[in-house]
């Protein structure tokens, strides 16, 4: 069996989500979408829901996968409806539903709906992606109130730069919210990652915890509370191929790296059909045999060398880990110029294999 494989830490993710809670004081919605960033999110959602004041997903279609996997506590929808005619399902399966448009509140007041919904009401702050203007927030909350079809309303914003903590854009939008919601009295959600763990000061009545969830940091230095995050997912693989190589030997696809020096090069059984990036240029840290060492020549599709020079205990068979509590996925990502998220929304292929539920 190929030995590339993601070991997913449960009680890592447990632990995460009550970090969110505890420095927060306020309930947390998990946010579980794309399958729980590459974790699978029946399965997180799963060891989380006896404890979860709820998860979130981006759409319909990831929230009656849960449904059907049996998870019976509350699901938001982020982006609520993309089509009027997911009204009654919504109904049906109890999902609390964002409303970021106007023609979504239309469709609500014109639906008949044999129950009210639990709407969360998106403010566009400053963003300036989804969310209604601030002119138009008091008008469409007092129009939700006055519909038949909507039960619980609570006010929701999304931050745009909660992960550069020296910014103050994100002040600026809570002052834009807090003058928009005026004398609204429902409850609040501003909150992602990088602002449950960067800005205590922000209120907020629920949370909506991502990628702090799988233990990763969205900052790029370090933080705090950031530091107690456990790293969740760790992918893995093994040295499938050892080779001698004397000086001036080109390595892999392009030659993109030549042996300055006679080398050891390891080839692990990994590459970019499984997520890892193929961006990731020599230097990239891996960790074999309980030493850190590194990425070595251009990623192929299944495969990657890494340099066993300076690592002689380590050969044929050894595991190599490419992130998780080692090499953090945000190392990774920092050498692959992209982001811990899109390092674990492109895992595929590689079987995930839990622990700790
Ligand atoms: C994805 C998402 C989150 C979670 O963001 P993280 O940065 O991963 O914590 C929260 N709120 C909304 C509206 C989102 O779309």
């Amino acid at each position: 069996m190929r030995p590339a494989r993601a070991l997913i830490d449960l009680q890592a993710l447990r632990h995460n989500y009550q970090l969110a809670r505890e420095v927060t004081g306020a309930k947390a919605l998990a946010v579980i979408k794309a399958d729980a960033y590459g974790h699978g999110a029946v399965r997180c959602a799963q060891a989380l829901e006896a404890e979860a004041d709820g998860f979130a997903v981006a759409c319909i279609e990831e929230a009656l996968e849960l449904r059907a996997a049996g998870i019976r506590a509350p699901i938001l929808l982020l982006e609520g409806f993309f089509e009027a005619d997911e009204l009654p399902l919504i109904v049906e399966h109890d999902f609390w539903c964002v409303v970021h448009s106007l023609w979504q509140l239309d469709a609500i007041e014109q639906a008949r709906l044999a129950k009210p919904i639990h709407v969360w009401l998106k403010l566009d702050s400053g963003m300036h992606r989804v969310g209604l203007h601030p002119n138009d927030y008091k008008a469409a909350y007092q129009r939700l109130q006055a519909s038949a079809n909507v039960a619980k309303i609570v006010l929701m914003s999304h931050f745009a730069r909660a992960d550069e903590l020296d910014c103050t854009r994100s002040v600026e939008q809570v002052a834009v919210f807090l003058g928009a919601r005026a004398d609204l009295t429902a409850e609040i959600s501003l909150r992602n990652s990088p602002a449950v763990l960067g800005w205590p000061r922000v209120p907020s009545d629920w949370v909506r915890p991502g990628l702090m969830l799988y233990g990763s940091s969205p900052f790029d230095e370090p933080q705090a509370t950031a530091s107690r995050l456990q790293p969740v997912m760790t992918l893995e693989s093994k040295v499938i191929c050892v080779r001698e190589l004397p000086a001036g030997e080109p390595v892999g696809y392009g030659a993109r790296f030549i042996t300055p020096k006679p080398m050891r090069i390891g080839v692990v059984a990994m590459g970019y059909a499984d997520g890892y990036p193929r961006q990731a240029p020599t230097g990239t840290p891996v960790f074999v045999d309980g030493v850190r060492s590194q990425l070595l020549g251009r990623v192929s599709m299944d495969m990657l060398c890494i340099d066993l020079t300076d690592v002689p205990q380590a050969g044929l068979g050894s595991t190599v880990e490419l992130w998780g509590k080692n090499i953090l996925a945000s190392e990774v990502a920092t050498a692959a110029d992209t982001i811990p998220y899109q390092i674990f929304c492109n895992l595929k292929r590689v079987p995930r294999l839990y622990s700790g539920n």
